[in-house]
């Protein structure tokens, strides 16, 4: 072997750029809004952020934590308007984190209640990029608390469900309106507004009285938070003669007739 040849054997590899390991992704639940609901870990991730990818539901309060120099990404969706499709904000998150950037994901309410989460939980996974998750105050826990409805009490509800009223086609709320219209139970039902006159209608043909009593919480645990409470068949007709905007949640149940009652003493700090 020439002296040359030598050489290149021994010669160290050329040079190639080092792979960069992947980030890290946060998947945090902002809570329902009032910023005093997030976690210390949501803050602690917040504050140690270089970049924040956040939603429509998620405040400017909250967003405070955030470092002024860190990078902000609105993804927000909103019902009629999605600013970015579900596999685009997948999409966007494996990239960033494949090109070494870390990253929170802020999701109002928890993440893993209609927020989507496991989707993207699941795509990281698969994609092999870690992740870790802060839970966060969902919306049917801020409404309960800050509007005085208790969502189980032992003489009224021994179940809650949390369901979704977001249309499945067109005309149609999937929804397994047998099990929604039992009795002593709560139904906290999110994205409802826009199907609330097929809600009323389906519980009631499936065996829910008509005035059982039922409410809507309007912007829960913010400043604008209203809460207007009727019966079941009422309801449709309360939401267009208030106005009820999103976001709002429909509470069903026989806890909602102690709102008024407990309503009265409560004094929250927020409000
Ligand atoms: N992950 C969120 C829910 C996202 S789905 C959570 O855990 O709360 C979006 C729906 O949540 C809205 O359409 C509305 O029904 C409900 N929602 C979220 N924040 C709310 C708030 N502050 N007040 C009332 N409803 C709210």
């Amino acid at each position: 072997m020439s002296f040359v040849e030598h050489a290149r054997w021994f010669a160290p590899p050329p040079v190639m750029a080092a792979p960069v390991p992947p980030g890290r992704v946060t998947l945090v639940g902002a809570g329902p809004g009032d910023p005093e609901l997030l976690t210390l870990r949501a803050v602690k991730a917040l504050r140690g952020a270089r970049l924040v990818l956040y939603d429509h539901l998620v405040g400017k309060e909250v967003l405070q934590y955030v470092a002024e120099d860190a990078d902000l990404i609105y993804v927000g969706k909103q019902a009629a308007h999605h600013t970015l499709a579900q596999e685009s904000i997948i999409d966007l998150m494996v990239r960033l984190a494949r090109s070494g950037r870390s990253l929170v994901r802020l999701k109002g309410g928890d993440c893993f209640v209609f927020g989507r989460g496991g989707e993207e939980a699941l795509a990281l996974a698969e994609q092999g990029i870690a992740y870790d998750i802060v839970p966060g105050i969902t919306s049917a826990q801020g409404a309960g608390a800050y509007a005085g409805i208790p969502l189980t009490h032992r003489d009224h509800a021994g179940t809650l469900v949390l369901a979704t009223g977001h249309l499945c086609s067109r005309d149609e709320v999937a929804l397994d309106w047998a099990a929604l219209a039992r009795p002593r139970q709560t139904v906290v039902i999110y994205m409802g507004l826009a199907t609330l006159p097929i809600i009323s209608r389906e519980l009631q043909a499936h065996g829910l009285p008509g005035d059982t009593p039922a409410a809507l919480v309007e912007q829960a645990t913010l400043p604008g938070q209203r809460c207007i409470s009727g019966t079941l068949a009422e309801l449709p007709a309360l939401a267009a003669a208030h106005a009820v905007r999103a976001p709002a949640l429909i509470v069903i149940g026989h806890v909602v007739a102690l709102q008024p009652h407990i309503y009265r003493g409560l004094r929250m700090p927020a409000l």
